[in-house]
């Protein structure tokens, strides 16, 4: 057992499909990991006990309800990342 913050998965996820939709963005593992990194100090975290790996079908509900925030915090971080890419 372990304890997971499964905001970091939600917030990667999101980010690979918000990605594949822009051209025009680096998407190397260190700005990935940066927009992540970005998103998540201005997110709650998530804490969850985990026995292994993901937990998605009983956080549906709650993924739902955070992705919208998801979304408007990874936006912002694609655009602070690639202005100013440390790669
Ligand atoms: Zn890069």
């Amino acid at each position: 057992m372990q304890i997971r913050n499964y905001m970091e998965d939600m917030v990667s996820d999101a980010l690979e499909e918000l990605l594949v939709q822009k051209d025009d963005i680096c998407k190397c593992q260190k700005c990935k990991l940066d927009m992540m990194v970005w998103a998540l100090n201005r997110l709650p975290p998530k804490y969850a006990v985990s026995e292994k790996g993901r937990l998605f079908t009983k956080l549906e509900e709650e993924e739902t309800q955070f992705k919208a925030d998801v979304t408007r915090e990874l936006t912002k971080a694609i655009v602070n990342i690639n202005k100013n890419p440390r790669h």
